[in-house]
C-alpha cells in the first residue's frame, strides 16, 4: 500500500491535517479558558466590590449588621452563589446558606475575604462561596485571586460546551479537509498513473500509444514531452526498420549478379573470361563501396566519426578534383569548370572527408547533366554575418550543373539514407542512393552545412557551407 503514491500523499495529508487542526484546537481551547477566566475574574471584582459598598451602607446607616442576612441574600446573583458575612472578629453574622451564623470563620475553614469597611475602620469579612464547593476544604472565594478561580456550575458548563464545540470543529474539519485531500491527489497520481501506462506500452513496443494531456500544469508539460519522446521513438524505430530493409535490399541486388554470373560460368553458360571477372569484380566493388558508406553514415550519426582536422587549401583540393574528373566530363562532352573567388581557402577540416563531399557532389553532377552540359564548381568566402550560417565566417563551395533538375516535394529528401528521385535508373549505375547523406554527415561534422536548389528541367546547385575559424587564412583572388 505504501508504495503507492496516492497512499504516501493521503497519509502525509492526514499528519499535516491531524497535527495542525490537534495543535490549533488547543491553542484555541487554551485562549479560551485564559481569556473566559480573566472575564469571570474582573466580573467577580465589580460584583464582590458592589458587594462590599452595600454592605458598608448599611453598616453607616444601621450601625451594625443586625437583619443584614435578608439584604444578603438579596445580592446572590445565582443559585450556585454563597455569600457568608463575618464581623470585624471573624464572627459570621450572616449566611446565605444558613448553616454557620455565630461561629469562627477561621473554625468553619473559610480563610479567603474580600475587607468591608467604614471610614478606614475594618467592620467585617465577605466571603464569597460557590454552591459547587461548599465542602470545607475547598470553600474558598474565588474573587479573591484569579488564578485560584473556582467556576460556577454554568460557568463550567460553558467552558466545557466550548471545548465539546472546538473539537467538534477541529474534526470535521479533518473530515473534510482529507475527503477533499483524497479527491485532489487523484488529480496528482491519475496523470502520473497515465505516463506509467504510456512507459509500458512503449516498452512492451506498442509505439503508437500517446498519453492524454489533461492538464496544462508541469504533469501536464511532462505528457507533452513524453509523447514527443514517444514520436521521436516511433519516428527511429520505423527509420531502424526502413534502414534494415533498404541495406538488405541494396545487398542484394549486387550478390544475386555475383552469384547468377558465378552460376552461369559454374554451369558452363558463361565462360570465365575477363569479362565477367571484371563484372563480379565491380560489383564486389560495389559492396565494399555500400558498406564503407553505411559504416562512415552510422560513425557520424553516432558522433563518433573520427576526423583527422589540418589546415587544408579547400581551392587547391577542389582544384586537384575537378581535373580528377575532367575525363569523365569530358567523356560526355560536359563543360566542367571551376571558378574561385578566393586565391588561397585555408580551413580547419579533415581534408579526406572533405574530398569525399566534393567528390560525390561532382560525381553525381555528371551522372545527372546530359552530353554538352555544364558544370560550374564555385568556392567563395563568407564574411561572418552571411545568411547561411550567420554569425560564422566561413568558406561556400557549391556545384551547378545543367542537368535534369530535382522535383520540389524530392528535394528536402535527397540528403536522406537509400532516397532515389528515380529508383530504377540509379540502380542500374550501380549507385549507392547513399552519396547525399554523407556529403551531409561530413558537412555537419566538420559543423556546417549542406543543402541544394534546383529548377525541374533547368538544373541544380548543391551548396556547402563550411566553417572558418579566426586563424584560417582565406586571402581573395
Ligand atoms: P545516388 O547514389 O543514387 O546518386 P545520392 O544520395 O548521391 O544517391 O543522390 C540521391 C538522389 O538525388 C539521386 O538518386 C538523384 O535522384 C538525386 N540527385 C543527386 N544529385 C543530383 C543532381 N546533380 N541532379 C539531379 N538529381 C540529383
Amino acid at each position: 500500500m505504501l508504495r503507492s503514491i496516492r497512499w504516501k500523499l493521503a497519509l502525509s495529508l492526514l499528519l499535516i491535517v491531524v497535527v495542525s487542526v490537534g495543535l490549533s484546537s488547543f491553542l484555541i481551547g487554551m485562549g479560551t479558558q485564559r481569556e473566559f477566566k480573566e472575564y469571570v475574574a474582573s466580573c467577580d471584582q465589580m460584583y464582590t466590590t458592589s458587594v462590599t459598598k452595600f454592605l458598608s451602607d448599611y453598616y453607616k446607616t444601621t450601625g451594625g449588621w443586625k437583619n443584614v442576612d435578608k439584604l444578603l441574600a438579596q445580592q446572590l446573583t445565582s443559585a450556585d452563589e454563597r455569600l457568608v458575612l463575618s464581623d470585624g472578629g471573624g464572627i459570621i453574622v450572616a449566611d446565605t446558606g444558613g448553616e454557620w451564623v455565630g461561629k469562627n470563620a477561621k473554625d468553619v475553614g473559610l480563610s479567603q475575604f474580600v475587607a468591608v469597611s467604614n471610614l478606614n475602620q475594618a467592620i467585617g469579612r465577605l466571603y464569597p462561596l460557590s454552591c459547587d464547593c461548599s465542602g470545607i476544604a475547598s470553600s474558598l472565594g474565588r474573587s479573591c485571586s484569579t488564578t485560584s478561580i473556582v467556576y460556577t456550575g454554568a460557568e463550567q458548563d460553558f467552558l466545557k460546551r466550548t471545548n465539546n464545540y472546538l473539537w467538534m470543529i477541529g474534526l470535521l474539519t479533518a473530515a473534510v479537509a482529507l475527503f477533499l485531500g483524497w479527491v485532489l491527489t487523484r488529480q496528482i497520481t491519475q496523470p502520473i498513473h497515465a505516463l506509467k501506462k504510456g512507459a509500458q506500452q512503449l516498452s512492451s513496443g506498442e509505439m503508437n500509444y500517446r498519453v492524454p494531456v489533461a492538464a496544462r500544469d508541469e504533469l501536464g508539460e511532462l505528457a507533452k514531452s513524453f509523447n514527443s519522446m514517444a514520436d521521436s521513438l516511433d519516428k527511429m524505430e520505423q527509420s531502424r526498420r526502413h534502414l534494415t530493409a533498404d541495406i538488405a535490399h541494396e545487398l542484394r541486388t549486387p550478390l544475386t549478379v555475383i552469384e547468377g554470373t558465378v552460376d552461369g560460368m559454374l554451369d558452363g553458360v558463361f565462360a570465365p573470361d575477363k569479362e565477367h571477372l571484371n563484372w563480379i569484380k565491380e560489383q564486389t566493388g560495389l559492396l565494399t563501396r555500400l558498406i564503407e558508406d553505411l559504416r562512415d553514415i552510422s560513425q557520424a550519426e553516432a558522433g563518433q566519426l573520427k576526423l583527422n582536422i589540418m589546415r587544408t587549401n579547400l581551392v587547391e583540393l577542389i582544384e586537384r578534383k575537378v581535373s580528377h574528373l575532367q575525363i569523365r566530363a569530358q567523356e560526355k562532352e560536359i563543360n566542367l569548370k571551376l571558378l574561385t573567388g578566393v586565391r588561397v581557402a585555408e580551413v580547419e577540416v579533415d581534408p579526406v572527408r572533405m574530398e569525399q563531399i566534393v567528390n560525390n557532389l561532382l560525381t553525381n553532377a555528371i551522372r545527372h547533366t546530359p552530353r554538352s552540359g555544364n558544370i560550374t564548381v564555385s568556392v567563395d568566402k563568407q564574411p561572418a554575418d552571411n545568411k547561411y550560417m550567420p554569425g560564422k565566417p566561413g568558406v561556400l563551395v557549391s556545384v551547378a550543373d545543367t542537368g535534369e533538375g530535382i522535383p520540389p516535394e524530392h528535394l528536402e529528401r535527397i540528403f536522406d539514407r537509400f532516397y532515389r528521385v528515380e529508383s530504377s535508373r540509379a540502380k542500374e549505375e550501380g549507385e549507392t542512393g547513399l552519396g547525399l547523406a554523407i556529403v551531409k554527415q561530413m558537412a555537419e561534422a566538420h559543423g556546417g552545412r549542406v543543402w541544394a536548389e534546383s529548377t525541374v528541367g533547368a538544373g541544380s546547385t548543391f551548396f556547402v557551407f563550411v566553417p572558418a575559424d579566426k586563424t584560417s587564412k582565406v586571402n581573395p583572388a
